[in-house]
């Protein structure tokens, strides 16, 4: 349970004064439903208050603060007309301009012959300086209203930054003195403020460069959050891994014939990851490992191995996958093998209800089916298995740390490994996994061809239409993805349906349709076509992206390339070349082209490594972005910004070891304000799991 001291930032935001409904909604679209999620919500800059030395010393273009002596008012003499109030000092004259104004307020702010602080952007308009519709008006008694530097928070539609400045003054009141949960010598050495005083400055920025990543308070918040999700991690992988693991230790011989089967040789990092993986089966702890390989680099069969080599010890296996076309698709890879090698393999998703269910669930129960392959369909209750010693996620990123845990919690002393086909940089997969141990797929079957990227201009729609239509008359099979519109999965589908028609005018029924609101049923069957029917131009949404494997497609067309991220084009890049012919990729895009857009074409014409790719989106893109992370299941971060915060996640991995080392159950002075930080931070999973014991 969240510690009562944390309970008011925890409260609705219409717990402040003067938030009512209307202004909770729009706090909530800009940065959440919380009083907390606004005291996260940091400022991007700040506006410099402090005095300018007279009128003459203020700059066009830019803020100035001035002590001015009111002259004479000149109304409007038509409505079109500003409002003008004449000031000045001993240097040189000052015009205030206001558009639509009652002359009786300013006459009663700016009383002819007073003196006043006026602060706002200053123009050269027909010569005369002056100051439009000023941001403040203050008699000289209220000079301490304006602070030296003012923070600019970002805002949202409808929303006044004072109503926000009165906001976030109420937020920052609420917020308590915490224990200190860091190491003092490391907040020493960086000189960084307590925790409240951290967020004091933070949200009252000292100058401009106090709003920057590095200053003290930012970074002391950043290292909080990324301090936060490393302890998480830790503890829930700790709660995992509890307990004794078994060894598994097969004679390879269900993997040798399975091998066999399959009639290729095996890399060198294939055999590397087979190697590490049966040696964490092994040991007597329980496996979390993560598999990791670009598209094609052919992570099932090792997954496979691993899962053979289970059933050969008479446990049982399980591999679930995101999405229902990749669960059947790995079953229709991995059924005939394993039979091959002489065992059972049973598919198990939402969409199989029917009698046969109640059979294969009785006989996971019972222990006759040694291998089952299917979707999240497998953790839901009434799915019991008798013996399960290893779970295979294959996530590409749908699932959370919640799942894969759920999964294993099916099994006494689970080994989990957990696929994912987009090669993560490193800190990327830090703040994923935690300190997890990887093995990675470095290098691609042998036989690959590479694949001739092209990025084509919109306008030259034509010409791909036409060298299409040779592929199609050659045999050839081809993808043509469709983007998201405008993140409307609607709008997304509706382009898909509109580019099918016009493809369907041109190469009839070749043409198939796939996305992502089209039912199951519906979608293997254009599958089905697709891999091995009439079907040789499929256009899809991003649907695809997941996995789907038909080796001998050769084509794939991108429309609008420049709308998708690297790490996505990079992915459906990989549904092609992945046989022995020659694979071409066009990457199809409307001007203007963004700098930004530009690099992620030269890049993906550039290489084709995975891994390179990785660390260019991350480098491009910046944090939280990489991935797509919300629907992804990888963290977003309030307050770190990975790419500029890379060194202290680091330091957070290292710190949390020392602390788990000499206190695991987070007992110590030290532990119980960690908690609270693991609280603060909604790791509530991690203190809970904790407290079990
Ligand atoms: P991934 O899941 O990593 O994207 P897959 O496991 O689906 O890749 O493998 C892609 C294809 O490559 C499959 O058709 C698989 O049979 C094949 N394959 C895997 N390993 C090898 C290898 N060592 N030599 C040749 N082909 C391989
Ligand atoms: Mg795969």
């Amino acid at each position: 349970m969240r510690p009562e001291i944390l309970f008011p930032l925890f409260a609705p935001v219409t717990s402040l004064p003067g938030a009512g409904p209307k202004l909770a909604e729009m706090l909530e679209r800009l940065a959440g439903p919380r009083a907390i999620d606004l005291l996260w919500h940091l400022p991007c800059g700040v506006i410099d208050r402090r005095p300018t030395r007279n009128v003459t010393a203020a700059r066009a273009g830019a803020v100035a603060t001035l002590i001015v002596r009111v002259g004479r008012h000149q109304p409007p003499l038509t409505p079109r007309q500003p409002y003008r109030v004449f000031c000045g000092d001993d240097s040189g004259s000052l015009v205030l301009v206001f558009f639509h104004a009652r002359g009786d307020y300013l006459s009663r702010i700016l009383p002819v012959g007073s003196e006043r602080i006026v602060s706002g952007t200053v123009d050269l308009f027909a010569d005369s300086l002056q100051m439009t519709h000023p941001d403040f008006i203050l008699d000289l008694g209220e000079r301490d209203r304006l602070g030296a530097f003012e923070p600019v928070y970002p805002l949202t539609a409808g929303l006044n930054p004072r109503t926000l400045g009165k906001l976030m003054a109420a937020v920052l009141a609420r917020a308590p003195d915490l224990p200190e949960w860091h190491d003092a010598a490391l907040r020493e050495r960086r000189g960084w403020p307590s925790w409240r005083q951290a967020v004091e400055q933070a949200h009252h920025p000292a100058d401009a460069a106090a709003v920057l990543p590095d200053a003290p308070a930012r970074t002391r918040l950043a290292y909080d959050e990324l301090l936060a999700n490393q302890l998480a991690l830790a503890l829930i992988r700790a709660h995992g891994r509890r307990g004794p693991g078994r060894v598994i230790a097969g004679a390879g011989t269900l993997g040798g014939k399975a091998l066999a089967a399959l009639g290729f040789r095996l890399t060198g990092s294939q055999q590397r990851a087979i190697a590490e993986i049966a040696a964490d089966m092994a040991a007597p702890k329980r496996m979390l490992r993560l598999l990791q390989g670009d598209v094609g680099s052919g992570k099932t069969v090792v997954a496979l191995v691993a899962m053979l080599n289970a059933a050969e010890c008479g446990f049982q296996a399980a591999m679930m996958a995101p999405t229902e076309v990749l669960a059947r698709q790995h079953y229709a890879t991995i059924a005939p093998v394993a039979e091959a090698a002489g065992t059972e393999v049973a598919l198990l998703t939402g969409r199989d209800k029917g009698p046969g269910r109640g059979e294969l669930l009785a006989r996971l129960a019972s222990g006759a089916l040694p291998l089952v392959v299917g979707t999240h369909a497998l953790f839901q209750e009434g799915v019991v298995f008798r013996d399960l010693a290893l779970a295979v996620i294959d996530e590409q990123h749908r699932f959370g740390v919640h799942q894969r845990l759920e999964l294993s919690g099916k099994g006494q002393a689970t080994d989990v490994l957990v696929m994912t086909a987009t090669p993560i940089p490193r800190t990327l997969m830090l703040t994923a996994y935690g300190d997890m141990e990887a093995s990675s797929l470095t290098e691609k079957p042998p036989g690959r061809r590479p694949i001739d990227t092209r990025a084509v201009p919109a306008e030259r729609l034509d010409e791909v239409i036409a060298a299409l239509r040779r592929r199609l008359a050659e045999g050839a099979k081809a993808f043509w993805v469709c983007p998201l519109v405008e993140d409307s999965a609607q709008l997304d589908v509706a382009a898909a349906e509109t580019r099918f028609t016009e493809l369907r005018q041109v190469f009839g029924d070749a043409v198939g349709l796939m996305h992502g609101r089209m039912k199951g049923e519906d979608k293997d069957r254009v599958m089905a076509a697709f891999a091995s029917g009439p079907v040789r131009l499929l256009v899809a949404t991003t649907v695809i992206e997941v996995g789907v494997d038909v080796p001998d497609a050769t084509v794939m067309v991108i429309e609008h390339a420049e709308r998708f991220g690297l790490a996505q084009l990079h992915q459906l890049r990989g549904r092609v070349g992945r046989g022995e012919k020659p694979s071409v990729c066009i990457l199809l895009h409307s001007p203007p082209l963004s700098a930004n857009a530009r690099a992620r074409l030269a890049i993906m014409r550039e290489t084709e490594d995975g891994f390179r790719i990785a660390e260019e989106d991350l480098r491009l893109r910046g944090a939280g972005e990489v991935l797509g992370t919300r629907q992804s299941g990888m963290p977003t971060f309030r307050l770190a910004d990975i790419a500029r915060h890379r060194e202290l996640l680091d330091v957070a991995r290292d710190d949390v070891r020392l602390i788990l080392g000499s206190d695991p159950g987070l007992e110590s002075e030290r532990g119980r304000a960690l908690r609270t930080l693991l609280y603060l931070f909604e790791r509530d999973l991690a203190v809970k799991y904790l407290r079990s014991g």
